[in-house]
């Protein structure tokens, strides 16, 4: 039996050595992490076994083991999931960088106790072993295959695989081996395996057994959450599962537990997190909403299950219609995939309202808001059909508003009379913008104008247009209709002769040249001299300079 040895990829090394060195408290979530692997194992080949029955062989009861051994010093977790082949030990346990790997390392606090919760929100909690373990064994034996593997490390820069002996290796699945460190007795003592797991992993559907015996009790309720009456789930249960489905270690902002029965039936167990996800703004914009039939896990990869603009949402949609043997790829363009979306978006959007529509709970919607009010107002240009309630969403930062974030209906409220136009001005600095001479003439009308800062922003102005009747209009647009709006008129200066005027523009034009379209008097600056503006019909001079960012 040959054994080779490989190196772990770089990042995962400098991974490895900051979890087994520098995270010391909250050890236990270790346990979370592998039990939450061996569960997806589980599902994934419950799904597979859909179209392939002879993977499950004669064992077809899912379950989870724990087996402390007092006497070796090692807890073992046993489950008969999908199991890895020799590639797949290789590439999941050690050379290819998850994609998480390095955004963790770039997040951490060097607060442990962050740190550790950061371990599960950048999948890279296989790691997470080596907190307890000085060394870890894993076999494996893929569904379907002859041949079972044998992977080994004590975490320091390397690991080896070979081939397991039948009799080391499970029937089917993984068996992961932890040699626990002397400091780690108490992952022996069954009271304790216990409470770990009432505290994290109840809501796994799959049974965790404690011990070798057969008839163990499941430590777990081992029903899926979202299937349990709303009123028998605590809020500890509804967070513990958010962490769970989620990968994030904030707290829920909001939970939706729904089950819909008209058309097509399905439970929805929906989140909002507290905080952004690392990879919210990833181009792919994908969501993270896992699909199930029947409490069969199907895939979180369903495209068209949920808009790109709702792609913060984390949680389950389990659906009564779609026929359980259906492939992602019939999932395509599949009537009752679009019915689920249409009833998720119809769901999370009401909800959303009445929160935005509570004026008690307006600083709990801001800081909604303020985390993905930017992934939101992508909805305002791709999906005109909730248009219309995503602007009842809609908050933003004024010059009149003091840093607070206000509805559009509010800045309507505070138009002036003659204001024919919703103004704003973009850019990438609130500080910034505020400062713009461009803002002079309307501040010194008392003009309202929008602070807009998102990237984002310019898209969905230009695609909405107009709210109630009045067209959003950029103050750095050429002729200000200020002079038809009423207002505490500014100062009158005194003006120069008509005379020295025109020959002192006839000499900046000269001057400027080709840089300039043309040069103007303008009654819109108060304490600046002068301003760059765009033409009428010409982009705005801030998308301009995005576009040329992106080289479009
Ligand atoms: P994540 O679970 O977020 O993908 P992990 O570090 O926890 O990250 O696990 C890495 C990968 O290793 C998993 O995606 C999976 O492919 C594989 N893996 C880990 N544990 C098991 C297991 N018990 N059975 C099968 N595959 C596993
Ligand atoms: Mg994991």
């Amino acid at each position: 039996m040959t054994e080779e040895r490989l190196s772990f990829q770089a990042e995962v090394s400098r991974l490895l050595d900051i979890v087994a060195h520098s995270l010391y408290s909250e050890k236990e979530v270790f346990l979370r992490e592998l039990i939450s692997n061996a569960s997806d194992a589980c599902d994934r080949l419950r799904y597979a076994a859909l179209t392939d029955g002879a993977l499950l062989g004669d064992d077809s009861g899912f379950r989870i083991r724990l087996v402390p051994d007092k006497d070796a010093k090692t807890l073992t977790v046993w489950d008969n999931g999908i199991g890895m082949s020799r590639d797949e030990l290789v590439e999941n346990l050690g050379t290819i960088a998850r994609s998480g790997t390095g955004a963790f390392l770039n997040s951490l606090t060097g607060d442990a106790k962050k740190d550790v919760s950061l371990i599960g929100q950048f999948g890279v909690g296989f790691y997470s072993a080596f907190m307890v373990a000085e060394r870890v064994e894993v076999f494996s034996r893929k569904a379907g295959e002859a041949q079972a593997w044998k992977w080994e490390s004590d975490g320091r820069g390397s690991f080896t695989v070979a081939e397991a002996a039948d009799e080391d290796a499970p029937s089917r699945g993984t068996r992961i081996v932890m040699h626990l460190r002397e400091d780690a007795g108490e992952y022996l003592e069954d009271y304790r395996l216990r409470q770990i797991v009432k505290t994290y992993s109840d809501h796994i559907a799959v049974p965790i057994l404690l011990g070798k015996a057969d008839d163990a009790e499941s430590v777990n309720a081992a029903s899926a959450l979202w299937t349990r009456p709303k009123s028998e789930i605590t809020a500890e249960q509804y967070k513990e599962f958010y962490h769970h489905v989620g990968h994030g270690f904030d707290d829920p902002w909001l939970t939706l537990h729904w089950r819909a029965e008209g058309v097509i039936e399905y439970t929805g167990l929906l989140y909002v997190p507290k905080e952004r996800p690392f990879d919210l703004f990833d181009p792919k914009r994908r969501h993270r909403v896992k699909l199930y039939v029947r409490r069969v896990f199907i895939t979180d990869e369903a495209e068209g299950l949920v808009p790109s603009w709702l792609r913060f949402l984390r949680g389950v949609v389990d659906s009564e219609d779609l026929p359980l043997n259906v492939s992602r790829e019939m999932l395509q363009n599949n009537p009752v995939l679009s019915k689920l979306r249409a009833g998720i978006v119809k769901r999370v959007l009401g909800d959303l309202v009445k929160k935005a529509e509570d004026a008690e709970s307006a600083a709990d919607f801001a800081t909604f808001w303020d985390a993905f009010g930017p992934v939101l107002k992508e909805g305002l240009y791709e999906d005109y059909a909730h248009r219309d309630d995503l602007l009842k969403l809609l908050r933003v930062r004024t010059t009149a508003s003091d840093g607070a974030l206000v509805s559009l209906e509010t800045v309507l409220g505070r138009m002036k009379e003659g204001q024919e136009a919703i103004y704003y001005i973009a850019g990438d600095d609130r500080a910034a913008l505020e400062k713009s001479p461009q803002l002079e003439g309307y501040r010194a009308k008392g003009v309202e104008v929008l602070l807009l800062t998102d990237p984002v922003d310019e898209f969905w102005v230009g695609s909405v247009r107009e709210y109630k009747g009045k067209a959003f209009k950029s103050v750095t647009r050429g002729g200000a209709d200020l002079a038809k709006i009423q207002g505490e008129e500014p100062e009158k200066k005194d003006t120069p002769p008509e005379g020295e005027l025109s020959s002192l523009l006839a000499f900046c034009k000269l001057t400027l040249g080709d840089q300039v379209k043309d040069v103007r008097v303008s009654d819109r600056l108060t304490e600046s001299p002068v301003c760059l503006v765009a033409d009428d019909g010409d982009l705005d001079m801030h998308l301009e300079r995005l576009l040329a960012q992106h080289k479009q």
